[in-house]
């Protein structure tokens, strides 16, 4: 494949059957979004979000892009940018990966942390007190903004039909701004309504009832409902433990010569969770948004 621009590369991810087993040979697959140039899921997103912040006007020739992230977004939202030379602030809360900062200022993006203990709510109101302050100024705020979860309805949702001919039981996927998990199960459950769609959690959201706490599954796991959630049926929550994610991070570089991130090794535990509960030969869909490459100065290896 010939590209001349970047973006070109952005999507039409693998879909891998996983080489793990399962109870009742149910078959686990997962879109692999590490591939994608900014090596994540939320490249898809930063074209999306400015993409329909110039298509309505609000982002012109000079326009400054903020953004609140956990990482992958600003990564995303950084990518677009430099495509169209405008300048980007990113808004990260201290204690996401030092990988994933590096490579947002790599891509000219200018940094600016706000205390691990103020969470994401602490790094949106700090984005938002910026775009207050600055002149030409544009807040995408992927936590609201419906180009989010249309981002996923529109690319990933078909590309997972267009790879598996087949019925999907059962759509697993983690949720940070909740996004990718409304968009795609919204697609899916479009084309068949018997698609069980089951959101994944690390212990310490609140998505299941629990008390907000930090936790090291990084990317997933919510302060407040998603939004995107208020018209979507969520058919169960399931809550991973950390230290449950990290062993098939672990696993499947051994069984499957794969890096994953953390949020995906939580996709795999909820997904071997499902498998058992269904019949045998059913089909399972989940995502691996990213690679555990951005996370190894945090010792994603070691037990
Ligand atoms: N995993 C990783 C590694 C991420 O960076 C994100 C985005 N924060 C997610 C999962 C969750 O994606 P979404 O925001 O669409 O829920």
């Amino acid at each position: 494949m010939l590209i001349h621009h970047i973006q070109e590369a952005i999507g039409n991810t693998p879909l891998f059957e996983l080489p793990l087993a399962t109870p009742n040979h149910v078959h686990i697959y997962a879109k692999l979004e590490m591939f994608n140039p900014g090596g994540s899921i939320k490249d898809r997103l930063g074209e999306y979000l400015l993409a329909d912040g110039i298509r309505r006007g609000e982002i012109t020739k000079h326009t400054t892009i903020i953004e609140p992230t956990a990482g992958n977004t600003g990564i995303g939202v950084a990518l677009a940018a430099q495509a169209r030379q405008l300048p980007v602030i990113l808004v990260v809360p201290e204690r996401f990966s030092a990988e994933k900062q590096t490579l947002m200022q790599a891509l000219g993006a200018k940094l600016i942390n706000t205390p691990a203990a103020d969470g994401i709510k602490g790094a949106i109101k700090k984005a938002q007190a910026l775009a207050a302050q600055t002149p030409d100024s544009y807040l995408p705020m992927q936590f609201t903004n419906p180009a989010n979860p249309a981002t996923y309805y529109d690319t990933l949702g078909p590309e997972i039909t267009q790879d598996l001919h087949e019925p999907i039981a059962a759509f697993v996927a983690g949720a940070g701004s909740g996004g990718t998990f409304a968009g795609v199960a919204a697609y899916l459950k479009s084309k068949d309504p018997r698609t069980q769609a089951i959101v994944v959690e690390p212990a310490g959201s609140i998505l299941n009832g629990g008390q907000p706490h930090p936790h090291r599954t990084e990317g997933i796991g919510v302060e407040f409902i998603p939004p995107f959630f208020d018209h979507l049926t969520i058919d169960a929550t399931l809550t991973i433990p950390d230290a449950d994610a990290f062993l098939q991070v672990r696993t499947l570089a051994k069984q499957a010569g794969l890096f994953i991130g953390s949020s995906s090794g939580a996709a795999v535990a909820a997904s071997l969770q499902v498998a058992e509960t269904l019949p045998a030969g059913s089909n399972i869909v989940t995502i691996f948004p990213d690679s555990s490459e951005r996370y190894l100065s945090e010792s994603i290896y070691d037990v």
